[in-house]
């Protein structure tokens, strides 16, 4: 499985893919390295699951992903050793060539090897115990060979590669563990936060369309692992005695309505005004299930207007509505409820990550990323940095 596997099997002149330098230790004295998961669209989608080991990533494609149910075994079949300089690649590799099709950076971190500090000796006796400390990823697992290659081959899977090796991926009983976690639902880069269509289609994760590539990517170091808290206090306004103007700020219309907190969770949604009041019986229609956000997890903040009939927030109309909602459902009379809108401005967590270290720009591409058309949720489009509107 060694690196030269990974050359020949590629042309260098047209597959973005890294040449990558010679294999060099980079792994810590405890045999620890980083860990990397390329979910990986081919012929067949596929998880790589890749560990930093004797200054190589040593490689297994794990068509169903891995998981952190620990009830779940997970075919893992042991692929060409890759260079260190593949840790992050994402793209797309051209129609033709060794692999093609779209890569996202699905999960990266840090790995450190259990019970030994020879983690490429105990992947070639077939079994390795190590842990993962990634974004999605934790905890303990193992990875054992359940058959070598080399073996008589042909004979039921009749691939004809004879080299094959099938390991297992299990995720150890441990704090860790999530019954029934699905890979699938957490589908975004954690390098861009793009989706692979979002890679295949070379969506820069960015609303300039002629920016580079390099600069559109979403900047998430200031991430943190995080559990989803139930609320979180929104930024109020502060008055200035006059307009200005400075480079480092963002300038937003000021919006007529009343500001809203969606919290997400599994397909649900909490609204809390900013004194965290419920805000669900106000705003039913925004009360339902979710279908406008794209994540698991997640808050927003934004603010309900009510349009009139050519589209201007009016807070009167909004009123109006208010008036109309009673505990005993005895409400009536009053105007026609006016057309709402959500208009989100800002994304604070997201599927697991805590995003108030993140610069309020990479806050707003991802919340742009992560919102689905849908007539209620808007992300309204006058935000203005540096004379350029996003
Ligand atoms: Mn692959």
């Amino acid at each position: 499985m060694t690196l030269e596997r990974y050359k020949q099997k590629r042309d260098f002149g047209r597959t973005p893919e890294p040449v990558g330098a010679p294999p060099r230790p980079g792994t810590d004295e405890r045999g620890g390295g980083r860990f990397a998961v390329q979910r990986h669209r081919a012929t067949r989608l596929h998880y790589d699951l890749r560990l930093e080991i004797d200054g190589v990533l040593m490689s297994w494609a794990v068509p169903k992903g891995p998981t952190l149910d620990p009830a779940a075994r997970r075919m893992a079949v042991h692929v060409e050793d890759h260079p260190l300089e593949y840790f992050d690649f994402e793209g797309t590799i051209p129609r033709g060539e060794y692999g093609a099709g779209d890569v996202i950076v699905w999960d990266w971190g840090r790995f450190e090897p259990e019970a030994t500090s020879d983690p490429g000796a105990a992947v070639r006796a077939g079994e390795l115990k190590f842990r993962l400390a990634g974004e999605k990823l934790r905890g303990s697992f193992v990875l054992v060979r359940t058959r070598r290659g080399g073996a008589a081959a042909g004979g039921a899977g009749g691939s004809g590669r004879d080299d094959r090796e099938d390991w297992l991926l299990i995720k150890h009983r441990d704090g860790d563990a999530r019954p029934g976690w699905d890979p699938e639902t957490h589908p975004r880069s954690v390098r861009t936060g793009r989706t692979n269509d979002e890679v295949k289609a070379d969506a820069p994760a960015i609303w300039r369309s002629d920016a580079p590539n390099a600069e559109a990517r979403i900047d998430l170091q200031g991430a943190a692992p995080a559990a989803m808290p139930d609320w979180i206090e929104p930024m109020k306004a502060t008055l200035a005695d006059a307009p200005f103007d400075d480079p480092d700020w963002l300038f937003e219309l000021k919006l007529d309505g009343y500001r809203v907190e969606a919290v997400v969770r599994d397909g649900a949604v909490r609204l809390w005004t900013r004194n965290r009041q419920d805000a669900a019986a106000y705003f039913p229609e925004l009360a339902r299930r979710p279908r406008w956000i794209e994540a698991r997890e997640a808050i927003v903040d934004g603010e309900v207007v009510a349009l009139d009939q050519v589209g201007t927030p009016r807070f009167t109309l909004l009123q109006g509505r208010l008036r109309n909602v009673s505990p005993a459902g005895s409400g009536g009379g009053g105007p026609a409820p006016a057309a709402l809108s959500y208009q989100v401005f800002d994304l604070l967590y997201l599927d697991g990550r805590s995003l108030l270290g993140v610069p309020l720009e990479e806050r707003k591409r991802l919340l742009q990323l992560v919102l689905r058309d849908d007539p209620l949720v808007t992300y309204p489009s006058h935000v203005i940095a540096d004379g350029v509107a996003f």
